[in-house]
């Protein structure tokens, strides 16, 4: 079991900002800034495809909360970024689905970095090409909504 599922049944210990019967929020651990809060689910999922989107949307609304929090509490902050690590190769330390809330300041040294020639523009075409890859595996439902 990991440790969010141990927090989530109460079996380890955490400061909890919110909970309620579908998700938590508690301080991490190793904060890259004060007041760096995650948000999970109950339910234990590696990663976001494993959940339906009515969980999801729920851990959102209690993303939201902690956001609107963070931005009228007495915290230190500029900005907040909020992150998702969804899988190991994207960063993601621990194998339960987690919701980053970072408060920023600016010229506070976090901050993703670029690979070699990141955030090169590519040609319309090369645009086309990526988003009908993903057009492609869109649900049947939503593909109505898509060109
Ligand atoms: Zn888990």
């Amino acid at each position: 079991m990991d440790v969010f599922c141990a927090i989530a049944r109460g079996e380890a210990p955490a400061a909890i900002v919110y909970q309620d019967d579908r998700a938590l929020a508690f301080m991490d651990i190793r904060p890259i800034q004060p007041c760096h809060t995650l948000v999970i689910p109950r339910q234990h999922a590696a990663l976001m495809k494993e959940l339906d989107d009515d969980l999801m949307a729920h851990v959102w609304s209690v993303v939201m909360k902690v956001y609107r929090a963070i931005r009228a509490g007495d915290i230190p902050h500029d900005a907040v970024n909020v992150l998702v690590a969804d899988g190991a190769a994207a960063g993601q330390e621990v194998a339960h689905v987690h919701v980053h809330l970072i408060p920023r300041s600016a010229n506070d040294g976090f901050g993703l970095r670029l690979p070699p020639g990141g955030r090169a523009q590519p040609d319309r075409a090369e645009l086309e090409r990526t988003a009908s890859l993903i057009r492609a595996a869109l649900p049947q439902d939503t593909k109505r909504n898509s060109r």
